[in-house]
């Protein structure tokens, strides 16, 4: 149907095209000239089209390899005896079976977060912090102090 479409538009214009240029290569030649030029022309579109499309499915294929390459991992099968290479991804789970041994093991994920930062000495144990009322930050009330 949208191949019907487009051929009767392209028809239409280039009738059109050869009425408006009649007189100077008559109707039937200009009909075909025009009709020739807009096949070169859309053809020359779509393969700009479907080159862009290419490029754009190549680099968005580049970006998801390279965020698969970042959760790879080398495990170490219990047994000791084989080490496999595997994409590992928090939310999914992952088992394999040890080509050595032929158990089959499950991964758990750890996430551990570990503090980086350099803690401020106040002179105080959190023991303490935990019990001292004024050191204790009521959730009852506002940064002035004042009851809500
Ligand atoms: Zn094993």
């Amino acid at each position: 149907m949208i191949i019907a479409r487009s051929l009767f538009l392209t028809l239409l214009i280039s009738l059109l095209f050869g009425f408006a240029l009649r007189n100077v290569f008559g109707l039937l030649e200009s009909t075909c000239l025009a009709f020739g030029i807009q096949f070169v022309v859309s053809f020359i579109i779509s393969s700009y089209k479907i080159n862009r499309i290419q490029i754009l499915s190549t680099e968005f294929q580049a970006e998801i390899d390279q965020l698969i390459n970042l959760s790879e991992v080398n495990i170490a099968c219990p047994c000791g005896n084989y080490t496999f290479t595997e994409n590992i991804f928090p939310n999914v789970l992952s088992t394999y079976t040890c080509e050595k041994c032929n158990n089959e093991f499950k991964i758990d994920v750890n996430i551990t977060p570990t503090l980086i930062t350099n803690p401020i000495d106040v002179n105080k144990a959190f023991v303490d912090i935990g019990t001292d009322p004024n050191l204790v930050q009521d959730s009852n009330k506002d940064a002035e102090g004042t009851e809500l």
